[in-house]
Formats: structure tokens, C-alpha cells, sequence
């Protein structure tokens, strides 16, 4: 894992097997399961995982809510509805960096310490991994300088290229202090 400052690391690899107080799921509406990162947070937290997010009406685009994380070593799972990429034009933006700042509101609330991110919306969803990257980094970044939980936030790239883009825009903003 490698440090960028205090309070901001990027981590290249699978969100499941971080043992941290909370992974963001990137989930859709219906908050029943799907594929990506999605599938693979409910294959790894169990049934139970399932029955609860059930309970919970679904999520719209840009809130979280959140649930146990079951057999997961994290705590909790924060599941986040981000935006389909249709052009950049439908507020696809301010809802992706709803989606980062609801889950660091929910992190903080429930004394989350860590927190670990997937790239939100950048897979099925489409959203370019340039612009997503900018939004993630410097919307997390803003929270950290006003809140002091999380005390850690992890974004967890699955591929080594999306982790080269991470480290690009937290050196844009200085370190990220
Ligand atoms: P969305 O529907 O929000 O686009 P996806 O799950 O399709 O969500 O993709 C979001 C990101 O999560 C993609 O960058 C994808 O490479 C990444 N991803 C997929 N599986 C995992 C995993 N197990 N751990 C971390 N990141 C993952």
C-alpha cells in the first residue's frame, strides 16, 4: 500500500479483502446485487449481506446507506449509487462526488476510522477514469481537510493503471495535505 500522505493511500487490489472499519460498494438502485465490485462484495459477504440490503427500499443516484459487512473483514459495507456516464451532461459530476461525500458523511456518523473507495462508476457505469479519478481524489480530499473521520481513506484500485492514475491526481493537489 503505498502512503500519499497522513490521510490518503491508494492500495492496488481486490476491496473484499481489505480489513478496514468500512468498504464503499459500488452498487446500483435496486441495491440487490449486480456484477463488478458489486458481485464480488456480496460473494464475499454471504447471504446475509443480501437480506439486509433487502430491508433498505434502495438507494437513489449519489446517496449510501449502509449495512454489516457479514463475513467480509470490513465492519461495515457503505453502498453507493453512482451515475451512468451519458456525456457528461446530467449531472454526472455533482452526483459522483454525492456519492464520495455521502459515504464519508455515513463513515463519519458511525466512527469509521477507515474507509476504503473503489473507483465508483467507472466500470459498467462508464463514467471516463480521467475525470472520475479528479472528483474522487479532490472531493475526499476536501472532507479530510474538514473532518477529522475517517481518519484514513484508501482508494482501491483493481488494476495498477487506474492506481497510477490516483497517485497523478494526489500529487496534482500537493501531497493531498
Ligand atoms: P459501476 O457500475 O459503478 O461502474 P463496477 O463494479 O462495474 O461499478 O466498476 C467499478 C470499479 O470497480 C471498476 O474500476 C472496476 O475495475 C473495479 N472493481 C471491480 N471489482 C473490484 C474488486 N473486487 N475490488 C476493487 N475494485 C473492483
Amino acid at each position: 500500500m503505498s502512503e500519499i500522505s497522513d490521510r490518503i493511500r491508494i492500495h492496488t487490489g481486490d476491496i473484499t479483502k481489505l480489513k478496514v472499519d468500512a468498504i464503499v460498494n459500488a452498487a446500483n438502485s435496486s441495491l440487490l446485487g449486480g456484477g463488478g465490485v458489486d458481485g464480488a462484495i456480496h460473494r464475499a459477504a454471504g447471504p446475509e449481506l443480501l437480506a439486509e440490503c433487502r430491508t433498505l427500499n434502495g438507494c437513489r443516484t449519489g446517496d449510501a446507506k449502509l449495512t454489516k459487512g457479514y463475513r467480509l473483514p470490513a465492519r461495515y459495507v457503505i453502498h453507493t449509487v453512482g451515475p451512468v456516464w451519458q456525456g457528461g451532461g446530467k449531472g454526472e459530476a455533482e452526483l459522483l462526488a454525492s456519492c464520495y461525500r455521502r459515504s464519508l458523511e455515513i463513515a463519519r456518523d458511525h466512527s469509521c476510522q477507515t474507509i476504503a473507495f473503489p473507483a465508483i462508476s467507472t466500470g459498467v457505469y462508464r463514467f471516463p477514469k480521467d475525470e472520475a479519478t479528479g472528483i474522487a481524489v479532490g472531493t475526499v480530499n476536501a472532507f479530510t481537510q474538514q473532518n477529522s473521520v475517517p481518519e484514513s481513506v484508501i482508494f482501491c484500485c483493481f488494476d495498477e493503471q487506474t492506481a497510477k492514475l490516483y497517485r497523478e491526481a494526489v500529487a496534482a493537489l500537493g501531497g493531498a495535505r
